[in-house]
């Protein structure tokens, strides 16, 4: 018989019951080290105290108004977005596929207002992770993920990742844009090299096609800068951001410039949901943070940290990790020799939360304001589990 909750995913036997800082505790009152972090989402750790705080304070004034009236909260957001980053002007979402539906949209809107309806298409790379709507996963263009659900969406052509020369080979007559994550998350924590964000971005320009940033994942401080591509010293026309952007409340947002937004007029898009006051307070909370003094200096030192010390693990451990340690700030990542998903069981047994990723990879994604204290902590536990593999 089916579970009454529809079994799309395998879950352990555990369930966490609180959460406060970098640690969840489960039912038994057992405390683990949180270094997945809700898949990246919970970038200020469980419970912040400014995030609580923000929260609070909405949800006794309005919960919802719909964006048929002005939110000032997302109003805020979005010039705050506008004044930290590359972009114009924002709008705000309840996910990342939400976020990147719009970018797909305002790239084929875009072509259609400057007199170029035919441009539709969107290049993307190979073990590329969007979403999972029917537009997201012909994006990914990942058979699993395409399997069983008909034919995939029209307007994808997908070329590898980071090789420049099949990007102007696949470019057509029809091409819109360049949908890419700086940094590959679900594919296995694979940085683009900044020569190959600078090349696409020297593509789109000569063919007048938009560039578009998947930092869902990447985004929002987690390798050290608000967004991933400012290391590249390129910027997209359009970013897609969500994950850490509402620390553990559903947000996601569409970021843009100006030229880029010009065909999304009155009427374009909508959402019900979407930036609702709930969402901004916290969102406006976490930049709070994020944006004071010194939260991206942390970042980049904690993650050099941990990355030595798990390059040491390498070499300690060469039958259970191998290759270089991919990812930069606090997007990490290491190629395992078991299956990652046995590393990923034993390390949560032993008390660390860390994640799979695809090409065997294993994902740490600690909380932001991650201390020394539990890095040290990480790398005994992910240390003596290895020392269990090392046979
Ligand atoms: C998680 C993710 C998405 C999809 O976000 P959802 O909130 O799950 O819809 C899109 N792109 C990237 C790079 C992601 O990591």
């Amino acid at each position: 018989m089916i579970p009454s909750l529809l079994p799309i995913h395998v879950r352990p036997d555990v369930v966490f019951e609180r959460g406060e800082g970098a640690y969840l505790y489960d039912l038994s009152g057992r405390r683990y080290l949180d270094f997945i972090c809700g898949i990246g989402v919970t970038g200020l750790g469980h419970c912040h105290p400014r995030l609580v705080a923000a929260l609070r304070e909405q949800e006794e004034k309005v919960w919802h108004l719909s964006n048929l009236f002005e939110i000032p909260e997302q109003t805020r957001l979005a010039q705050r977005l506008v004044a930290a980053s590359f972009a114009d002007t924002a709008f705000f979402f309840n996910s990342g596929v939400e976020a990147i539906e719009c970018s797909l949209k305002m790239a084929r809107k875009y072509q259609d207002s400057v007199g170029h309806p035919e441009r539709y298409r969107i290049i993307t790379f190979e073990g590329a992770f969007h979403g999972r709507t029917l537009a997201a996963i012909a994006a990914g263009g990942q058979d699993k993920h395409l399997a069983g659900f008909g034919p995939p969406m029209d307007g994808f052509d997908q070329v590898p990742f980071g090789n420049l020369n099949q990007v102007s080979g696949a470019l057509t007559e029809q091409t819109a844009g360049i949908l890419v994550e700086p940094v590959q998350g679900e594919g296995g924590i694979r940085p683009a090299a900044p020569e190959f964000l600078q090349g696409l971005r020297r593509l789109a320009d000569e063919m007048g096609i938009l560039l578009i940033f998947d930092e869902v994942q990447c985004g929002m401080g987690r390798t050290g800068r608000l967004l991933a591509h400012e290391w590249a010293g390129v910027a997209p026309d359009i970013a897609a951001v969500a994950k850490a952007l509402g620390g553990g409340f559903p947000v996601g947002a569409c970021l843009a410039l100006e030229r880029a937004a010009s065909g999304m007029t009155v009427g374009s898009h909508g959402t019900t949901f979407g930036g609702n006051p709930l969402a901004m307070a916290v969102a406006n909370a976490v930049l709070d943070v994020m944006l004071e003094e010194g939260f991206f200096e942390h970042i980049v030192e904690m993650g050099e940290k941990l990355s030595a010390r798990l390059d040491r693990l390498v070499k300690d451990h060469p039958k259970v990790v191998e290759g270089d340690i991919r990812g930069t700030g606090l997007m990490l990542g290491m190629r395992c020799i078991p299956p990652n998903r046995d590393l990923v069981v034993a390390l949560r047994e032993a008390g660390l939360l860390a994640g799979p990723a695809g090409d065997n990879v294993l994902r740490l994604l600690p909380p932001l304001i991650v201390g020394e204290a539990e890095i040290d902590e990480a790398v005994g536990i992910l240390d003596s589990v290895f020392a269990g593999f090392d046979s």
